[in-house]
């Protein structure tokens, strides 16, 4: 089938480099930020419809996204899917994929790079979107949408690679080829807690390999969604190549992963819900001919060694900066601080210190470390697992609910916490840290690697050998030496975790859009 895509005018084809992180000590950048909140507020409020296949769509059913620093303010009220309207989607992006498959891959970055410019373009509105819909501060909401912006640079210029495969060994009087080709209707499903940069990482990917998208975004962050499909429409990407489908994932959730015309999965959020889609996907189903492929990157439990030869100082600030960035809702977040018996003392009260100067609060206003967490639901479940806490180790800062009226818990820190507790095992994914002692770097490995996780983890030590150490036999998908465990950078840390982490697919590296295609050999006999 022939294609009628226009070719964006190219973008330029400069090597990778990651999007610089907006400076907000400097005033112009201020005053920009400043200026998008109240255009964006603005908008607050205002009704989006469903995105099937280019068509839009009223269901009547409604969900509303709250701004969890101010829960009486809605961000946005979204149209809601329905199964009908979900099976339209799979069925219409099958249809569409021949179409968008034979697009050239190379019109396909071309358009994916024009993307990433018109992220850069409405960057601080962006920001400001994240930072009323999911209580993102300034600066994690601005790393958020840089990585969003890296995420399409980078794929382009992957997709670009991989377009010229390298060639294989020549058998004698043959011509041998490889190419690669995309896999057909993907379901995207994505967390809200990098509302953008996930989303967009997973949905791009897919589409610049060829594939057609049904994305179902997060119900907390349908908004940033929605403000992402006017991109895609914008850059060039044709309105058959993909549908917006908001829905609860309880709803729309099983019936887009059971499809028989769902060729593959991308999903990126809790174990439990990771492995439920990972079951339900490998049952074929009538009609199916394929076995579908599940990438899934799912929860952690994220620990710091901090050895007895650190800097204690630059140990503090990352366990810090990691455990409550984003109040604790990443991935990556540290949520175990493992330290040398040595210097366990001394940490801990370096770290109370820091801790209580943390100041939370709305996250528009930029003074304020940390925001709230997600939602009412996600409140409830952390300051449950504070007060299991404070049973199982000694509380030595905050404890409870912050002042005012989002949804806002103190940075807490729970000291003397043992390797069996449930806050040492168990993912809390807000801002709750246990520390626990080791007697010496042996014993603070074999603790970091007691865990059914491996996502992240860093080390803090100035031996060498130990660091060795730590390369071998520290088990997960990212670790870091000496610098925090949160903050990988498109590029450079290619992301995904070991075990009931995940997948381990490697977002933002260069293996990554192979799990996106299919790769078809080719030996020609020449006469
Ligand atoms: P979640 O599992 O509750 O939801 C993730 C997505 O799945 C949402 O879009 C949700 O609507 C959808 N969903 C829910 N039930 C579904 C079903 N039955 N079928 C299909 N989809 C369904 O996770 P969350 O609360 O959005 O995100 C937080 C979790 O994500 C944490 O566990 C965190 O560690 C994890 N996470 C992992 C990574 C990573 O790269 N490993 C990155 C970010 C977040």
């Amino acid at each position: 089938m022939s294609s009628t895509i226009a070719e964006p005018v190219q973008t330029g084809s400069k090597p990778f480099w990651n999007e610089p992180v907006a400076d907000f000590s400097q005033p112009a950048k201020r005053e920009a930020m400043e200026g998008a909140l109240r255009d964006v507020r603005a908008q607050l409020g205002r009704e989006y419809e469903l995105l099937i296949a280019g068509r839009r769509e009223k269901t009547g059913d409604l969900l509303k996204s709250l701004n969890p620093s101010r829960p009486a303010e809605i961000v946005g009220v979204h149209h809601k899917a329905n199964a009908a309207l979900a099976t339209e989607a799979v069925e219409a992006a099958h249809a569409y994929f021949p179409v968008w498959a034979a697009v050239a891959p190379e019109t396909r970055a071309r358009i994916l790079l024009k993307a990433a410019e018109l992220f850069r373009q409405r960057k601080f509105e962006f920001d400001a979107w994240l930072v009323l819909e999911a209580g993102k501060t300034w600066p994690e909401a601005d790393a958020d949408v840089s990585e969003a912006i890296d995420f399409c640079e980078y794929y382009a210029r992957q997709m670009q690679r991989l377009a010229k495969p390298d060639p294989l060994v020549q058998l004698p009087g043959e011509q041998d080829d490889l190419v690669y080709l995309p896999l057909g209707v993907g379901v995207v499903i994505p967390p809200w807690n990098f509302p953008l940069a996930i989303m967009v990482g997973m949905t791009v990917a897919a589409l610049v390999a060829g594939n057609t998208v049904v994305l179902k975004p997060s119900s907390d962050t349908p908004t940033i969604a929605a403000k992402f499909a006017e991109v895609l429409l914008d850059a060039g990407f044709p309105a058959r190549s993909f549908s917006l489908l908001v829905g609860s994932g309880a709803v729309v959730g099983d019936l887009l992963v059971e499809h028989p015309l769902t060729r593959f999965v991308a999903f990126t959020g809790s174990k439990e819900v990771g492995l439920r889609i990972n079951e339900l996907a490998a049952k074929p189903r009538k009609g199916q001919r394929w076995i579908k492929r599940v990438i899934a990157e799912m929860g952690g439990k994220d620990a710091i060694i901090v050895d007895r030869e650190a800097d204690l100082d630059s140990a503090v600030n990352g366990v810090v900066a990691s455990a409550f960035g984003f109040q604790g809702q990443k991935c990556s977040a540290c949520s175990r601080a493992i330290v040398d018996s040595a210097v366990y003392d001394q940490f801990v009260d370096r770290l109370k210190t820091e801790v209580a100067a943390l100041k939370v609060g709305p996250s528009d206003d930029s003074g304020n470390y940390m925001g709230p967490v997600i939602s009412q639901g996600a409140m409830k479940s952390i300051l449950e697992y504070v007060e299991i806490g404070k049973k199982e180790g000694r509380l030595i800062a905050g404890g409870g609910r912050a002042d005012g009226d989002g949804y806002f818990i103190q940075p807490t820190v729970i000291a003397d916490v043992d390797s069996k507790a449930r806050i040492f095992q168990e993912e809390i994914f807000g801002p709750v840290l246990a520390v626990t002692r080791a007697r010496d770097f042996d014993h603070a490995l074999e603790l970091a690697n007691d865990s059914e996780y491996g996502l992240t983890g860093a080390v803090y030590t100035h031996n060498r050998e130990k660091i060795r150490r730590a390369r071998d036999e520290f088990f997960v998908g990212n670790l870091y030496i000496n610098r925090k465990c949160t903050g990988a950078m498109v590029g450079a840390h290619p992301f995904g975790g070991f075990n009931m982490s995940g997948t381990d697919s490697k977002a933002g590296g260069p293996d990554y859009l192979l799990q996106f295609l299919q790769a078809k050999a080719i030996g020609e006999k020449l006469s």
